[in-house]
């Protein structure tokens, strides 16, 4: 039996990186998958062609997350679409780097509507439909500079260090209905998202790790698979570092 067979997942901004290799990994282990993404573009629709090519059930639905409303209908139609939602994945996020002596206030404000509030309005959006089903697993993606804070990036390390806050409140509180609640921490992993670095930042970063390489998507989407799984059903309230020891 594959690891994620009969659930149903819904993972947000799963065009590319992260989020499409967690539903590329979800559907090979049997889950029912549920996408979705800002824009709906020949990228999203290509991630669904290769999801169903696995032999599993897939819906897209193109949503901002940063929008309320949108999200709690997202997820009123996968509960219609599919009946359940056992798994959440919030990992759609952006960057809008610079310092802090010049950052904008809608740098500031993208960055934690989408990063931050993005994962409120989808947790909120889901937790009636696992309450009644008792069971769920929510998985919130921060980042190692929610933990270390970094210079350039206060708006996206005060997103990512809200998420963890957030991510062990949603464990305690829901614990009890038997949902569970992690956080990944990716370090550096090689996407679109860090791709546009320089190329001195990228090796700078490179050299801090001890497993002297960047991360692939599919590292990522390994832990996600485990915290989805049952192989996780007694952990909940944790962030779990994928950085090749960078924060050790
Ligand atoms: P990415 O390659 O930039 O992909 C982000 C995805 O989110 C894209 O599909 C994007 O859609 C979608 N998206 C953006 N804004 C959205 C919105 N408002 N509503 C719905 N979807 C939206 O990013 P990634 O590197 O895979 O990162 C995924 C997650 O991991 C993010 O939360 C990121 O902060 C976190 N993370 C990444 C790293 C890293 O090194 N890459 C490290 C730590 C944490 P479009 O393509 O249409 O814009």
């Amino acid at each position: 039996m594959a690891l994620l067979d009969g659930k149903t997942v819904l993972i947000t901004g799963a065009s590319r990186g992260i989020g499409r290799a967690t539903a590329l990994k979800f559907a090979s282990e049997g889950a029912n998958i549920a996408i979705t993404n800002i824009t709906e573009d020949a990228e999203f629709c290509a991630v669904c062609d290769e999801c169903e090519k696995l032999g599993t059930t897939v819906r897209r639905y193109v949503s901002n997350v940063a929008d309320y409303d949108d999200s709690q209908k997202v997820a009123e139609k996968v509960c219609e679409d599919f009946g359940s939602i056992d798994v959440l994945v919030n990992n759609a996020g952006i960057t809008r780097d610079t310092l802090l002596m010049i950052m904008t206030e809608e740098q500031w404000d993208q960055v934690l509507e989408i990063n931050l509030k993005g994962v409120f309005n989808l947790t909120r959006a889901v937790i009636k439909p696992m309450m009644k089903q008792r069971r769920g697993s929510i998985i919130n993606m921060s980042s190692v500079v929610g933990i270390s804070g970094n210079a350039g990036q206060s708006n996206y390390s005060a997103s990512k260090a809200g998420i963890i806050g957030f991510t062990k409140s949603v464990a305690r509180e829901l614990g009890s209905r038997n949902i569970r609640c992690n956080a990944i921490a990716p370090g550096f992993i090689l996407t679109e998202m860090t791709d546009k670095l320089k190329d001195e930042v990228k090796k700078e970063w490179t050299d801090k790790i001890p497993l002297k390489r960047g991360g692939t998507p599919d590292d990522v989407a390994n832990a996600a698979l485990f915290l989805a799984s049952d192989m996780s059903a007694y952990i909940s309230g944790q962030v779990i570092q994928v950085c090749g020891g960078m924060l050790t």
